[in-house]
């Protein structure tokens, strides 16, 4: 049995970085007869037919059949999409656009494997805050969605790709389908262009320099853009005629019967009953790895926690040892600076690990489970019981945040007398493919954004899945053999509840992002911009107005200048970009870079699950705990842990910020066993952190692209603020005046103002909605207020005799929220006191100074370009406005 140097665990990315052409091409060699099994291979032909054929195409394919990685090389191992341009080193490129970051990342790695090549070189990616590539080498780029929008702004035409390959379509996100109406309509044009030389296959022109692609004469050839579309399911007809009746070839996957279960009685606690469907199931079924699908890592790390708690009673049920990695505090001893609580499951499994060891089912009893099992015998869930296996447990999580290396850890078989557990959000349901699955165990829930119309945002929601989508998970059970899966709801639910399809993103998403992007790129009736299906005109003047309030658009809603535009050039919601831009007059764009770079990062804070844990974590953290709010709460534990880590927040970006991954932007003094001391200590997740570090530094190059100045502090050097930080749990941070930096943020969110319910407990009104919502317990000013109440009680003050009151009393009348967050209730999370005043400082929260903000070339600083001098010169300008007519 071969073993890929590749999917050996331990083998780091920079290892796999130096492995030498010999080395590269014996894992080509070997991974070539798998590839040669995929489904696909056998339809190689026909695809190079069609594509050659037409320009438009659309291949369903079961998931795993080989689309996304053998498609793409196809096409180029015939080399016509990927010739340089005579007389230039520009290639054409293939784009890969996927929906997540993972599946682009990860599956970048494997193409490069199988093409026996280092990633960045023929096979490059480029996600958000990453990117890996080497212009003129690069031929096949896997990209998400959000980056080819933004090279979109810089060069309309794409003029760098010969083929676009959209894969993923059936999951419908926006941004997958304002893609593929911009690419039909790039596509049109191009076909309108001259083209190179009749009647033959021509690469474009390609190469144009980011930021300038109105520099080719208009004349220049230009050859068809072939835009393919891949998708999972069988309802592809939709696709085809939006593209005016493209040809779909079905792939023929293998698919083996799958038994499906289901609750008798609705589960409660879905993270109970997933974990004691996980325990039960696998001390039941016979081999077979299992795929549970939870809704983010949060999730993954409690149940993670929970299979460990449990199988350690088991083994002291057993009066066995029990086992050194199994103890359930996974992150305690962990060598690798992992504060966050995810145990990686990486460990060795040949002993003291993180293996969980199954009880023998003839063994004593384990603890009684908390509740009526989910997965109770009378309900039908269990199968019939067979081996009392003596299998381990490997658990493995596999989630879009998780750092590279571990999410190779998926892909490894299990190691011999394990049983491979993957705990995967909604990555795992068509995104990637991972063999030896035969048990699904399906929770019938997806994190997935929801837009309130009401107040116009966005907030990620836990919700049900679709009908479609629960038949694609339960699909992963037989990929090779037939399988089962277990749906943790009713087939009541399943029948009268789920829908058929899931509703497509661009019905139930804030569009704002997007119709500023489309601004951008000269498309001025957004509400004709040809869309597979089209949100309502209210949706979309929402849209507008959000923009227009914070003056990305001028009231009759065209761009405004050069607001609007440098706005969009940031990867942000608009609203954070506007705060940013607008920090610089006040003097605060480092601290607002780091709060909103603290923003983006999901799970700073770790709590461990147990009421001590919380309680440590708590006690832990009250010293960063700002009483203006938590947006500065943010700002002090992260400027705690950039003196901690010695970063340097003054520091100007790198020059080439590209293909710097997180780990390559941080210094050595971050990676010292002190630092990851010191995480632990905070209850502060290191990986978080560092991943906040690498996203601030990103937003400080695309700052000063735009000619701002991204070390602006509000208190002389922020570095130094943050050194004393360290010793004072940030307590310098109180001599700093907050309201400049709460005016940038209210400049960015005008209406999220909520003000204080008179003679109710934490209760704040909404402006927009009039409704009533609580603050979250985690909040700072929850905890500020409460601080305040112990301290007067303490001091017996008379003046509040009840304490209620006292507590009340200290809580601002006015706040700003950026989050509100719904899980059984209604929240408002990340909240800060304000002045309600402020907001009306100015139509946009402060006075513009144009002249500052009157930056020669805003188009040069978005993303996706290489080596794009800063600051190009002014005579860019008109020919800008070229390319507005363009489009
Ligand atoms: P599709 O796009 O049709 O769902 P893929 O091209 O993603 O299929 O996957 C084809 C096969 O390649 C899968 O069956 C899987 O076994 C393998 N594969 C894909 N990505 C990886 C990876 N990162 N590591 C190991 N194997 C992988
Ligand atoms: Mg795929």
């Amino acid at each position: 049995k071969t073993v890929f140097f590749h999917e050996r665990k331990g083998t780091s990315n920079k290892q796999l970085d130096k492995l030498s052409k010999k080395e590269l091409s014996r894992i080509a060699h070997d991974l070539l007869p798998a590839r040669q099994q995929l489904p696909i291979y056998g339809a190689r032909d026909e695809i190079l037919r069609e594509v050659g054929a037409s320009d438009n195409l659309i291949i369903v394919g079961e998931t795993g059949s080989g689309k996304t990685t053998q498609v793409p090389q196809f096409l180029y191992d015939t080399g016509l999409y990927t010739r340089p341009t005579p007389g230039s080193s520009a290639r054409p490129m293939i784009a890969i656009v996927q929906p997540r970051r993972v599946a682009a990342t990860s599956i970048a790695r494997r193409v490069a494997s199988e093409m026996g090549v280092l990633l960045g070189e023929e096979v490059g990616y480029a996600v958000r805050f990453d990117e890996r590539m080497h212009r003129g080498v690069t031929a096949l780029k896997y990209l998400t969605g959000g980056m080819l929008l933004r090279e979109a702004l810089l060069d309309p035409l794409l003029r760098e790709y010969s083929v676009v390959i959209l894969d993923e379509a059936h999951e419908r996100t926006a941004q997958s389908d304002i893609l593929l109406g911009l690419l039909k309509r790039i596509a049109t044009r191009r076909a309108a262009a001259p083209k190179a030389a009749p009647g033959e296959q021509q690469p474009p022109a390609g190469g144009a320099p980011p930021g300038q692609p109105e520099e080719q004469p208009s004349s220049t050839p230009l050859c068809p853009l072939k835009l393919i579309v891949m998708s999972a399911t069988l309802d592809a007809e939709k696709f085809a005629s939006f593209l005016g009746g493209a040809r779909t070839l079905h792939i023929r996957g293998r698919q083996f019967p799958v038994e499906v279960f289901y609750t008798g009685t609705p589960v409660t606690d879905y993270l109970d009953a997933a974990t004691t469907c996980v325990t039960q199931l696998h001390r039941e079924l016979p081999p077979g790895d299992m795929l549970v699908f939870l809704t983010g890592e949060e999730e993954i790390a409690t149940v993670t926690t929970l299979l460990q708690e449990r199988a350690a009673s088991f083994m002291a049920a057993l009066s066995h040892q029990v086992d050194p990695g199994a103890d359930g505090r996974p992150d305690e001893d962990d060598e690798d600076g992992e504060a966050g609580g995810i145990p990686e499951g990486e460990q060795d499994l040949d002993g003291a690990d993180g293996a969980i060891p199954a009880a023998p089912r003839s063994g004593a009893q384990g603890p009684a489970p908390k509740q009526a099992p989910a997965a109770s015998e009378e309900e039908g869930l269990i199968g019939p019981t067979t081996l009392g296996t003596t299998l381990r447990m490997a658990v493995r999580p596999i989630y879009g945040a998780l750092p590279f290396e571990k999410q190779q850890l998926v892909f490894e078989p299990a190691p011999p007398g394990t049983r491979k557990v993957i705990l995967a959000t909604n990555i795992a349901e068509t995104s990637l493919t991972i063999s030896g699955i035969r048990y699904v165990i399906d929770t019938g829930l997806v994190k997935q954004r929801a837009f309130h119309p009401h107040t116009g945002m966005d907030s990620l929601l836990v919700s049900p899945i679709s009908r479609d989508a629960a038949r694609q998970r339960a699909g992963r059970a037989g990929r090779e053999a037939p399988g089962r899966c277990y749906r943790l709801y009713t087939e009541e639910t399943y029948q009268k509840e789920l829908q058929e399809h899931t509703v497509p993103e661009i019905l139930r998403c804030n569009l704002a992002a997007f119709v500023l992007q489309l601004k951008c790129m000269g498309i001025e009736d957004v509400g004709a911009f040809d869309l597979i299906d089209r949100p309502t005109e209210a949706h979309l003047a929402q849209a507008t107005a959000t923009l227009v309030r914070l003056g990305a658009l001028t009231p009759q809603g065209a761009l405004a200048e050069p607001l609007g535009r440098q706005m969009a050039a940031f990867p942000l919601d608009p609203p954070f970009a506007k705060a940013i831009i607008v920090s610089q007059h006040l003097g605060c764009t480092s601290e607002l870079l780091s709060i909103t770079a603290m923003l983006s990062v999901e799970n700073v804070f770790f709590t461990p699950p147990s009421e001590d844990g919380r309680q440590r974590a708590l006690r832990a953290r009250a010293q960063f705990m700002a009483p203006e709010g938590d947006h500065l709460t943010l700002l002090r534990a992260f400027e705690a842990y950039a003196a901690t880590a010695r970063l340097d927040l003054r520091r100007p970006p790198p020059r080439a910020l590209r293909g710097l991954t997180g780990a390559e932007c941080l210094p050595a003094t971050a990676r010292t066993r002190g630092v990851a001391h010191w995480c632990r200590e905070h209850f502060l997740n290191q990986r978080s952190l560092e991943r906040v570090w690498a996203v601030r530094l990103q937003l400080a190059g695309y700052c000063a692209q735009l000619g701002l100045n991204p070390g602006l502090a509000t208190t002389g050097p922020a570095a130094t603020a943050a050194v004393s930080a360290k010793d004072q749990g940030g307590a310098s941070l109180l001599s700093r005046d907050p309201a400049p930096i709460l005016k940038a943020l209210l400049s960015g969110f005008p209406t999220h103002l909520a003000h204080r319910v008179p003679n109710q407990r934490a209760q704040y009104k909404l402006t927009t909605t009039s409704e009533v919502v609580g603050l979250h317990p985690t909040s700072s000013l929850l905890a500020t207020a409460a601080a305040r109440q112990r301290g007067a009680r303490k001091r017996g003050s008379s003046k509040f005799k009840d304490q209620a009151q006292l507590g009340l009393s200290s809580l601002p009348e006015s706040v700003l929220y950026t989050e509100y967050i719904i899980t059984t209730r209604h929240y408002l999370r990340t909240v800060s006191a304000v002045v309600p005043e402020w907001a009306d400082e100015g139509p946009q929260g402060v006075p513009m100074p144009t002249a500052t903000l009157a930056d020669p070339e805003p188009a040069a600083p978005a993303a996706p370009k290489q080596e794009e001098p800063r600051g190009a010169p002014a005579a860019a300008a008109p020919r800008r406005s070229k390319s507005k007519v363009e489009v």
